[in-house]
């Protein structure tokens, strides 16, 4: 037996019995007399104690053990003199008696420590020491645990786990597609899935009823932060449901993994429409930890002479508590802030709300003591509150304001962590209008169905930026962590759907032709949705970014630094590919 325990569990009552342990030396330290080794697994550390006086060439033959050894000790579980609280094994050291070195170890090019002194470029390169770390380890824990949660709960629910294929057919709507060479068909291509989308509907249409999948997904984005080109769903469809349906058993997943995860309850989650989050928070996945809510100033601030609100479609404003004491400087800063490219505000408008019930703001020429009063007023404004105002056409100017609302919310601590806001974002519009390509686009995707009361729009192109849509998106502190639709099942409605997104009957049929030809077999009605599981698990883990739930994730280029992939192959391989590569040089 290579051991009899692991590194973590031994404690005050297994004194007295003779173990083996294997694992990584963490540190030691040489008192002369003594030598200690800190032997680390994954379930902890425990004390090695070596004798110069009892055992002398053992004791030695510990102090020759670098970081990272692998090794195996054997020896008597005793009471240590000097206790250590703060881990489980604390109370007792083994007294070595016996002692294998299994691996040597070069000394690892960072500390493996949980602050470590690795950068992210090493630790990403030497991922395999990177998660020897405490907090990349519980990250990869919390991960198998969520899933578990998840297949349990799901499983006890009738759905079951089904695998799509991985090697599709390539489609043009959505993100693009990482595709792969087919030798046996040269010339031909498959595409790694963005969703299995197309798959769960067919195994609606083939009887399934509930389906669910942890599930690779790949998209080929240019990477913007945090963004991983294969990334994993929890990918789900249901027959036979209504919107409400849906939204109660998903809601009901997430609050089980709140409980068991974050020993956390909650009441119903908040349920806002598109237009409504937009309006209120200028964002569709609103972060709701905190107030500071839009409000929209038209009535009281055109008419006083200021072309730029007298001009504008929108003039709307937030209201920051606690920050009229602000500074010309940090004013300045929030200014360049707001016209960074990234937010591309023209200027911004404040308006200080004095302790002394006067005020302060950057229109005094405009706008007499009354005319701030009756914006503050209508903002609910407090003495020592700061009001910020933006303008210009309705929906970019509200973007513009969500980012400086985030990033008040930032300055001012209120972007909790530990606090957890999740609300339903329901009725997005279907069709969203690229000014690029000149042509509407599924905002979702083209199988999400229209609202029935809005169907008829599809026949008045003028007004398909109206038409809403059967889409829901669950969404927690500010970040989109799932959505979904109620399907299209009838293909007429989809025919037409595919033609509004400027589609031909051919085209529809090429790419299409095979789920179009299913809905003509008896399609149930059928809705679904998927929740990134890699943004859900750094959530519960309280982290920002997702690279630390994945085991092996790229990095900002898409590069794997560690493997080194990207790569070139080989120009035999190509051949066998019958693909020619253009090479520099
Ligand atoms: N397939 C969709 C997505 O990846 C989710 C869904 O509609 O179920 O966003």
């Amino acid at each position: 037996m290579y051991r009899t325990n692991t590194c973590g569990e031994l404690n005050i009552s297994n004194v007295g019995q003779t173990v083996t342990l294997a694992g990584w030396v963490q540190r030691s330290r040489d008192l002369g007399g003594m030598t200690f080794i800190d032997l680390r697994d994954r379930y902890g550390i425990t004390q090695l104690a070596f004798n110069m006086e009892t055992n002398a060439d053992l004791c030695q033959q510990a102090r020759r053990l670098g970081r990272e050894f692998v090794v195996q000790a054997s020896g008597k579980v005793i009471e240590r003199s000097s206790k250590n609280s703060k881990i489980p094994t604390g109370e007792i050291e083994i007294e070595v008696t016996e002692l294998v070195v299994l691996n040597a170890a070069k000394t690892p090019p960072f500390t493996i420590e949980d602050l470590s002194d690795g950068g992210d470029d090493l630790r990403m390169k030497y991922r395999y020491l990177d998660l020897r770390r405490n907090p990349v380890r519980r990250n990869l824990e919390l991960r198998h645990r969520m899933a578990m949660l998840v297949r349990n709960y799901l499983s006890n629910l009738d759905f079951l786990e089904i695998e799509t294929p991985m090697l599709i057919k390539s489609t043009p709507e959505g993100a693009r597609d990482f595709v792969v060479p087919s030798r046996m068909n040269p010339g031909e291509f498959y595409a790694l899935p963005q969703s299995p989308q197309q798959y769960k509907q067919l195994l609606m249409v083939a009887g399934m009823d509930r389906y669910f999948q942890i599930v690779r997904c790949f998209r080929d984005e240019d990477l913007r932060a945090d963004r991983q080109p294969e990334f994993t769903q929890i990918d789900c469809e249901m027959s036979f449901v209504e919107q409400e349906d849906v939204l109660q058993t998903f809601e009901g997943l997430a609050k089980h993994l709140f409980k068991e995860v974050k020993n956390l309850d909650f009441e119903q989650f908040p349920r806002i429409t598109w237009h409504e989050a937009m309006r209120r928070f200028g964002s569709d996945k609103p972060d709701v930890r905190f107030g500071m809510e839009f409000v929209e100033l038209n009535d009281v601030a055109k008419g006083h002479g200021f072309g730029l609100f007298d001009n504008a479609e929108l003039v709307v404003g937030i209201c920051a508590p606690g920050c009229a004491e602000y500074t010309r400087k940090q004013l300045d800063a929030l200014t360049d802030f707001v016209k960074r490219p990234q937010v591309g505000a023209g200027g911004l408008v404040y308006v200080k709300c004095n302790a002394d019930g006067s005020f302060k703001s950057s229109v005094d020429k405009f706008f007499s003591q009354d005319d701030l009063k009756a914006i503050a007023a209508k903002m609910e404004a407090k003495a020592g509150d700061l009001l910020l105002i933006l303008c210009g056409p309705a929906m970019k100017t509200r973007v513009q304001l969500c980012a400086l609302r985030l990033e008040m919310a930032q300055q001012l601590g209120l972007r909790d962590p530990n606090k957890f806001a999740p609300l339903w974002v329901v009725d997005f519009p279907l069709l969203e209008w690229d000014d690029e390509t000149q042509r509407y686009y599924a905002m979702h995707h083209p199988f999400t169905a229209p609202k029935p009361e809005d169907e008829a729009l599809l026949d008045q192109p003028d007004r398909w930026g109206d038409i809403r849509a059967n889409a829901y998106d669950i969404v927690i502190n500010g970040v989109e962590v799932g959505g979904g639709s109620i399907r299209i099942h009838d293909r007429t409605l989809q025919n037409k759907m595919f033609h509004t997104l400027g589609f031909s009957d051919e085209q529809a049929a090429a790419q299409f032709g095979f789920l179009m030809d299913a809905f003509t077999y008896g399609a149930p009605p059928h809705a679904g949705l998927a929740f990134g599981f890699d943004r859900l698990c750094s959530l519960f883990g309280g982290a920002d970014s997702i690279r630390d739930f994945i085991a092996f994730p790229k990095n900002n280029s898409g590069r794997d630094v560690m493997s080194g992939s990207p790569s070139p192959i080989a120009d035999a391989q190509l051949e066998e590919l019958c693909i020619s590569v253009k090479k520099n040089s």
